[in-house]
């Protein structure tokens, strides 16, 4: 089906033509068949690198073009930018776009300017909370990786996310775009969608299992030449001679480390002297902006042609590492999965060394077929390679034998819903009843009936799990206690606040409880709450951080009993997270904290910023209720957010200014921003090189024009925003 031919403005088909793309690949004239251009819903279930993207693009522009508004949801805020960045070529065509990923508590109705909204699920559901206005202008809705229903943790809040925008929108066009699942017809159906299932790729993809020498892939075998006592490194080699790349799946962050150091040196051998060069550049690049052991190791496999990828490093070191791969500089990444869900990175050779994963209610299991897939889907770029390969390594004929049958001749699971547990449930019937989507109890019933857990489980009954969560709700005052559903002002708070219920509660107890309000219990309330992500204690943990509890004890809200044990555990691990925030405001070096608490930098940043926004939510809620620590807890929101003690806050705000530069100044003599206007330029320029203090200096004076910003992003209190200034 070719371009020309399709029902869109002419300056559409212009845009793309001009651009190359002629025709429809098959699945997307499929689509287009089954009406994605008559605003039918559509379930997309086909592979990566297929079209899905140009699918959601016609459209949103056909119906923006007719006066419409698309919302583009995605998972993660590094898929939100990649598209953001993608949609903004349509500026040419007049189109604005708008990112919103940000803080929680804001109605950024200013966004509402924009003809194509991308957003992450969260975002979404924050906005619907916050009643912001232009959501019911919305004409298309983009549901991007939409089998994440099946996540616990993010599956609940995109499929209430949806039932609500289908319930304020009726006629609105739901899109969906899907990894190829067993049960797709079941999600299309609860769409109402028509389905497109396919498993044509532009790209071949050859999937098989090295064993013994060789690849082996349905009637193929290929010999792979043995130099080195490592087939994963033979797998490298054997693609690099061939101009290719490799990405290589790792089931940890400490083995995806080591295959990239391991595979350096052999690496190296193959670069050029300029590719050394240029690597050498992109090194420089990751220690100018982290010098923790990690970075300098990261650098140094950089140099060789080799990096790794995981969610310990920050978001600025994992897009140089993106980046780097993407410009063909870097020859191999040995990742964790997270580079598969989400990024769009191929390479011609995918190598999963392993197909496990550690649990910590199970163990090490094998991944599932979908992971499987979507790591597999990674192999070959469309248009750059001849070919894809995914190669599973078995270490013997009964593997060799399992993963054939397990991964490459399987069908990808079924997905199911995740909403069905008070835990899931709990923020999203809060939710729903504040923002009037139900008012009575058959009212709310009848909302969740319109969610896929109420489609796929027809026969379960909702309303044992709703009691308990409308208990729940009356009983912590957010809820009137009346048989009608009404917030009180509490619960329309901790529903606009974007936290969970049960966070809230325990907040406003440990508020009411504490006896005294230390730098510790709050971070340790903070880091009570389920919100809150948990540093693992490690076996060495667990002396120190007793002996610290036993030191302390009256500083926190309630110490357990050591006699449950499983509750005394779990408190552990947050006394643990807390210790690492009280470094961080007490501005310990990234380094420090890294070493002593086994953690990456990313992990450091990813703690710091939810703890920010549950410190923010713990100030409002101290000033709702009217219970003491608002003062203390906005203090310490802003602490966390750059990482310092109390007396360089002033300092802070200037922008370019982060915890080490402010330290420098303030060793100086300076500590205000008052007190650097009236400074020598010399003296600043000495403390900070010349372009920072001239930056600064422009920035006091009212010299510096602050560009007009299009995304509505609020980095200053966004969770993950990464790397802060220094
Ligand atoms: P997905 O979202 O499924 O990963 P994309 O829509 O991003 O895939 O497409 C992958 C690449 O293929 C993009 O560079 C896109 O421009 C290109 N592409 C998509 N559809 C076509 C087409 N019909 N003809 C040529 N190139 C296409």
């Amino acid at each position: 089906m070719k371009i020309e031919s399709l029902d869109l403005p002419d300056e559409v088909k212009r845009f793309y033509l001009d651009s190359g793309i002629l025709e429809l690949y098959p699945p997307q004239a499929e689509a287009v068949k089954k009406g994605l251009l008559e605003g039918r819903n559509l379930l997309a279930a086909i592979p990566t690198a297929s079209g899905k993207t140009l699918l959601a693009e016609l459209a949103m522009l056909k119906s923006i073009l007719a006066g419409g508004k698309a919302l583009y949801i995605v998972p993660l805020r590094a898929l939100a930018s990649e598209k953001f960045k993608r949609f903004r070529e349509f500026s040419e065509l007049g189109i604005r776009i708008g990112i919103s990923t940000g803080d929680y508590d804001l109605r950024d109705e200013g966004l509402g300017v924009n003809d194509i909204i991308v957003a992450t699920s969260e975002k979404t559901d924050s906005l619907l909370r916050n009643e912001t206005a232009w959501m019911q202008e919305i004409s298309v809705v983009v549901a991007d990786e939409v089998h994440l229903i099946d996540s616990p943790d993010r599956g609940p809040t995109l499929e209430v996310t949806l039932a609500k925008l289908r319930k304020m929108n009726p006629s609105c066009q739901i899109l969906a775009l899907s990894a190829t699942v067993g049960n797709a017809d079941e999600l299309a159906s609860w769409l109402e969608a028509e389905l497109v299932v396919s498993e044509w790729r532009p790209t071949e993809l050859l999937e098989g299992v090295f064993f013994n020498g060789a690849f082996y892939c349905e009637d193929r075998e290929k010999r792979i030449e043995q130099s080195t006592k490592d087939e994963a490194v033979n797998l490298v080699l054997d693609t690099l001679k061939k101009d290719g790349q490799c990405l290589v799946f790792e089931s940890s962050r400490k083995n995806c480390m080591a295959f990239a150091k391991k595979a350096a040196s052999t690496v190296k051998k193959t670069l050029s002297a300029e590719s050394r060069k240029v690597l050498a550049e992109t090194a420089d690049e990751i220690l100018e902006i982290s010098e923790t052991d990690t970075s300098t190791s990261l650098a140094a496999c950089v140099r060789s042609g080799t990096a790794f990828h995981h969610a310990g490093l920050t978001t600025p070191l994992r897009e140089i590492v993106e980046d780097g791969f993407r410009a063909g500089k870097i020859k191999l990444i040995s990742s964790t999965p997270t580079l598969a869900a989400g990024l769009n990175l191929p390479a011609r050779r995918v190598i999963i060394r392993s197909y496990r994963r550690y649990s910590s209610e199970d163990g090490m299991q094998p991944i599932p077929v979908l992971e499987y897939k979507q790591m597999a889907g990674r192999a070959g770029r469309p248009r750059l390679d001849p070919y894809g390969e995914a190669v599973l390594v078995a270490k013997s004929y009964n593997e060799f034998v399992f993963l054939f049958e397990n991964y490459i001749k399987a069908e990808a699971e079924d997905i199911w819903s995740k909403l069905g547990t008070e835990n899931a449930l709990r923020t999203h019937v809060l939710s729903t009843i504040s923002n009037g989507f139900a008012r009575t109890y058959d009212e709310l019933i009848d909302f969740l009936e319109a969610t896929f857990f109420a489609f796929q489980y027809s026969n379960f009954g909702l309303s044992t799990v709703v009691n308990e969560c409308l208990n729940f709700l009356r009983q912590e005052g957010m809820l009137e206690k009346t048989d009608a559903l009404i917030p009180t002002s509490f619960g329309r708070l901790v529903s606009r606040l974007y936290i969970d219920p049960l966070s809230a509660a325990r907040i406003a107890k440990g508020l009411k409880e504490a006896k005294s309000l230390s730098e510790l219990t709050l971070l340790h309330l903070v880091c009570s709450t389920p919100d809150m992500r948990l540093l693992y204690m490690r076996n060495h943990d667990y002396q120190d951080i007793n002996d610290y509890v036993m030191a302390h004890a009256s500083e926190f809200v309630k110490v357990p009993s050591p006699f449950d044990a499983t509750e005394y555990e779990w408190f552990l691990g947050e006394v643990k997270t807390s210790l690492l925030l009280l470094d961080w405001i007490r501005e310990k070096s990234e380094n420090e904290i890294c070493l002593k608490f086994g953690t990456g930098e990313g992990d450091i940043h990813a703690i710091a910023d939810i703890a920010e926004w549950i410190m923010h939510v713990t100030a409002q809620l101290a000033g709702l209720l009217d219970l003491k620590g608002a003062k203390e807890a906005t203090e310490l929101e802003k602490r966390i957010h750059y990482g310092a003690a109390p007396e360089l806050m002033d300092l802070l705000d200037i922008r370019g200014i982060g915890r080490v530069r402010a330290r420098r100044l303030y060793e100086a003599g300076f500590s205000s921003s008052a007190e650097l206007a009236g400074a020598d330029l010399e003296k600043v320029a000495a403390l900070l090189g010349p372009k920072i203090a001239d930056r600064i200096f422009r920035q006091i004076e009212g010299r510096d024009v602050v560009p007009q910003i299009v995304e509505s992003e609020h980095p200053e209190k966004s969770p993950s925003s990464g790397q802060k200034t220094i």
